[in-house]
């Protein structure tokens, strides 16, 4: 049985109980993060961090723990679930907390709920692309909010759409705005490649700020030897791609082999991917 941590107290996860009042539970009023550990090491942990105090303060959650709180608390989790190891990710919620009444205003006076787990996360990807796995997505019209930036615990559009993807056999759902626009698929961010140039939708409220993409950008910018553009893609740029790549913490870079059922280039995991993917998997512990 893993060890959680709940307002303060580690202990076992089937003993976390929170109350039906909360304001998680009731309005999805929270913000949540998502970091994995490799054997201890974590991937991102500051900027994860960092995202999550902005979201917090973004829906003015009053949480009064620093970057150096949460960073310890989670070195001490780990330590509890012998994360040195196993690969683990690690859930951090925190929600308004728990009012008396249900009531839409934010309530004064209440503590946030802080709830953490952890989960055994996958290994890698090999690192080649004969045999890195090849996912398969489907599209929808972005039907969600108009604030994707922030990393809420109400996940119920991205939840419609994951089950879009998923109904059909699929991993993931690719999601383009009014305009045909690429957004982000319903739990990762996204790239295509065209003649060798990595293209990426740019940071605004359409999109989840995902800390793989930021990995990805930054090591394929210091490397410089793959052209990269943060830009407006279409859909007609999706569909004729050589090369098309979902990016979250759970999945790394994933390729996309086929979309909507037809195939993205050959129809294999291609060689940029194989490239980005070794610059990211030397990078990802900086
Ligand atoms: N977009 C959405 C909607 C997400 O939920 C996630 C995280 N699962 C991502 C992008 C990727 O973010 P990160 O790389 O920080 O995991």
């Amino acid at each position: 049985m893993s060890t959680a941590y709940l307002n303060g107290e580690f202990l076992p996860l089937a003993e976390a109980k929170i109350s039906p009042l909360d304001r998680g539970f009731l309005f999805g009023d929270g913000i949540y993060e998502v970091i994995p550990y490799y054997r201890g090491k974590s991937v991102g942990l500051v900027p994860h961090l960092q995202r999550m105090l902005r979201g917090l303060a973004e829906i003015e959650i009053n949480c009064d723990k620093t970057l150096a709180q949460w960073s310890e608390l989670l070195d001490d989790l780990m330590a509890k679930n012998n994360g040195a190891e196993q690969n683990l990710g690690v859930y951090v919620h925190i929600s308004r907390g728990t009012d008396s009444i249900r009531n839409h205003a934010y309530p004064k006076n209440i503590s946030p709920t802080i709830f953490c787990f952890t989960f055994a996360i996958k290994d890698p990807e090999p690192a080649q692309r004969t045999k890195a796995a090849g996912y398969t997505v489907t599209t929808s019209e972005d039907l969600r909010w108009k604030r994707c930036h922030i990393k809420s615990t109400a996940l119920l559009g991205n939840v419609i759409h994951y089950q879009q993807g998923y109904a059909s056999g699929n991993h993931e759902c690719l999601l383009y705005n009014e305009h045909n626009q690429l957004t982000e698929g319903s739990s990762v961010n996204a790239f295509i490649v065209k003649d060798g140039v990595v293209s990426t939708p740019i940071l605004d409220n359409q999109i989840l700020p995902g800390i793989t993409r930021g990995i990805i950008i930054d090591c394929i910018k210091a490397d410089g030897s793959i052209s990269l553009e943060e830009r407006v893609i279409t859909m007609d740029e999706v569909h004729n791609a050589d090369e098309v790549w979902i990016s979250s913490s759970s999945k790394e870079i994933a390729a996309i082999i086929a979309i909507d059922g037809v195939k993205v280039g050959d129809g294999t995991v291609g060689p940029v991917w194989e490239k980005a993917f070794a610059l990211y998997s030397a990078a990802k512990f900086n």
